[in-house]
């Protein structure tokens, strides 16, 4: 959540800045700031996009080689001019930007008002600045020691960025919790939240460690310390970032964008991991810990919002597949209920930023209780990437959209590869069926094509069609009630219709209630097993009048005659069919919110990379 961009060197910060802002925006957009150097330092910030920042700015003292820049979701204090960041201490000597909360703000706020400090804002963030401009007036400390004694006092997390007027030629920088990575170009070093902003300019880049604190400098100096005084040697690593990677290449939206991306993001994901023509699938994380994966009493899978979807297809493939049991937990509530977790249990944790804070959190409590944790993150070099024992990096590419879709069926790819291995290795499928669902994940990549060049016409009518409801039902079985639960989320994300996900079965002890004839119901009706249920379902729904929109596999004549509407995607095997049945719902979401004038990639109240609790 929240974007941070900072800059040092020779070129003029402000393009740099602002370029890195719309990069990532995608990260909070309730307010956007920027800070600039030359001689004094120059603040603009204003509520909304970064484009209304744009025009603020326009005609003002934007020169300077060095800046720092943000893009907020607010946690503390209303989304306005006031308490958009920078922020700037009370003597106007440092400036900061921040990503995170100060949990003791509140107290650190009280003692500091004794001391005679006022404030402008309603921010923690504000209350931090301040907090270290009186730590460096007291003792008459170098910014980078005010920052590191502050930061040994501060509860929470944070990603920050300061400038120290009287101390010009350095950028001060740290972390706890929020990501930060430093990009060093040739004389010059920028600083972000993730790589996108800086991928353009250099690909060697250095990824903040928790309670580090980076002092970057004009002369092309890089110094890391930790909260506790110790200097660290930077680790340098190389980007394989595309700029492609994160336009909209054409499209109106990202999100557009990377639902047509899928046939490429999931055989990207597949790459150099199966053949099925030789008859092997390997998954390199597996494979460090082969063992204790192999051994493992049960398996436990945290994740949040849209990975929890994934989870608990998860759970269906781990199960049926490898016969391992599974169970799939809300991280946030994982991490704070005292949960039985020991060295006999694996924790695969699923986030597609691998920096979601209650992932991070639940990930180190089961570190900390003897279990081995697996991370199937998408963004290199991320947090969980780096903290997890073993795990899979799911190669989707920068995902911008705030809707996920491919790190989702990135997500499923993976999973399916590690269940399949498993199963296989554990001798809970025949190499019959090991080698026909090999084969059929191959073949998923053409399928989603098909599937997205033949439905797309007939997604677009049915959007018109339902665009005006209030509700929406979604409803599945097996692996299409995880399915179910993912397109009404999808809908809820970006087209604030209300909706909700079930177990087909379940709507008789329940939502039944709610449908007549307003009531778009889609159910995704894929499966074979069970499929004579999940006709009754849908019976009972026509009784009721309810507008039926079915997600059929092709050739399928039942369903499709008891529907007001029909998609057909391609056959496959059952455990993969998510892969397939998900992207209309994607695609139906898309066109709904298209038609209902909401901004599909910057829905309100939302943001990507979710790195508070
Ligand atoms: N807690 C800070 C605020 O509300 C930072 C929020 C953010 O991460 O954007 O301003």
């Amino acid at each position: 959540m929240c974007g941070i961009i900072g800059y040092i060197g020779k070129k003029q910060a402000y393009p740099i800045l602002i370029n890195g802002l719309k990069r990532l925006e995608y990260r909070g957009y309730d307010s956007a700031g920027v800070a600039v150097f030359n001689g004094d330092v120059h603040v603009y910030k204003r509520k909304g996009k970064v484009q209304d920042l744009i025009d603020f700015a326009k005609g003002k003292n934007i020169r300077g080689t060095m800046g720092i820049g943000h893009t907020r979701w607010a946690t503390h204090g209303k989304p306005d001019d006031v308490n958009a960041h920078p922020h700037t201490s009370g003597n106007g000597r440092l400036t900061l930007i921040h990503n995170g909360i100060i949990e003791n703000y509140a107290l650190l706020q009280e003692a500091l008002k004794k001391e005679g400090h006022t404030f402008e804002s309603e921010t923690d963030t504000e209350v931090l600045v301040h907090f270290i401009e009186e730590l460096q007036k007291r003792d008459n400390l170098p910014i980078e020691e005010a920052v590191r004694v502050a930061l040994s006092k501060v509860v929470g997390a944070y990603a920050i960025v300061v400038i120290d007027r009287d101390d010009p030629g350095k950028l001060v920088a740290a972390r706890k919790a929020s990501p930060l990575v430093i990009g060093i170009g040739e004389d010059e070093f920028f600083i972000a939240s993730d790589p996108t902003p800086i991928a353009e300019f250099t690909q060697k880049v250095v990824f903040l460690n928790d309670e580090e604190i980076a002092v970057v400098t004009r002369g092309g100096d890089l110094q890391i310390k930790t909260i506790d005084n110790e200097i660290q040697t930077p680790f340098i690593q190389e980007l394989d970032v595309k700029i492609e990677a994160m336009e909209k290449g054409g499209y109106e939206y990202f999100m557009l964008k990377e639902i047509y991306e899928q046939p490429k993001t999931v055989a990207d994901c597949m790459r150099g991991r199966i053949n099925a023509t030789e008859g092997w699938i390997k998954v390199g994380g597996v494979d460090t810990c082969k063992d204790r994966i192999f051994d493992a009493n049960r398996f436990i899978i945290a994740a949040c919002g849209t990975s929890w979807h994934a989870g608990l297809i998860g759970e269906y493939l781990f199960e049926e597949l490898a016969r391992i049991p599974v169970e799939v937990e809300y991280a946030s509530e994982l991490r704070y209920r005292n949960p039985i977790i020991n060295e006999k249990d694996v924790v695969i944790a699923l986030s597609q930023s691998g920096e979601t804070a209650d992932t991070l959190a639940a990930l180190e409590l089961a570190k900390a209780k003897g279990a081995l944790c697996y991370g199937i993150v998408n963004n290199v070099g991320s947090s969980i990437a780096r903290m997890t024992h073993a795990g899979s990096y799911i190669h989707a590419g920068p995902e911008i959209g705030v809707a996920s879709t491919k790190a989702f069926t990135g997500q499923l790819t993976l999973l399916s590869m590690m269940a399949i291995h498993l199963g296989y290795e554990r001798g809970t499928i025949p190499r019959s069926y090991y080698l026909q669902l090999l084969e059929e994940l191959e073949n998923i990549p053409g399928k989603i094509e098909t599937l997205l060049e033949k439905a797309s016409d007939q997604i677009e009518y049915i959007a018109g069609e339902i665009k005006d409801a209030s509700n929406a039902l979604y409803l599945g079985r097996g692996y299409n009630f995880p399915i179910a639960l993912e397109g009404a989320l999808k809908l809820k994300e970006i087209s604030y219709i209300h909706a909700e996900g079930y177990p087909a079965a379940e709507m008789k002890h329940g939502p039944i209630a709610l449908i007549d004839e307003n009531m778009p119901v889609i159910v995704i009706a894929t499966n074979k097993s069970a499929y004579e249920k999940i006709v009754s379902n849908v019976q009972e729904v026509k009784a009721r009048k309810g507008k039926i929109i079915s997600i059929v596999k092709e050739g399928d004549t039942v369903i499709r005659n008891l529907s007001d509407y029909t998609i057909e995607i391609p056959d496959t095997d059952e455990p993969l069919t998510p892969l397939l049945s998900v992207v209309p719902l994607q695609l139906l979401s898309y066109q709904i919110a298209l038609m209902r004038g909401c901004n599909v990639d910057q829905p309100r109240n939302l943001a990507k990379s979710v790195t508070v609790e």
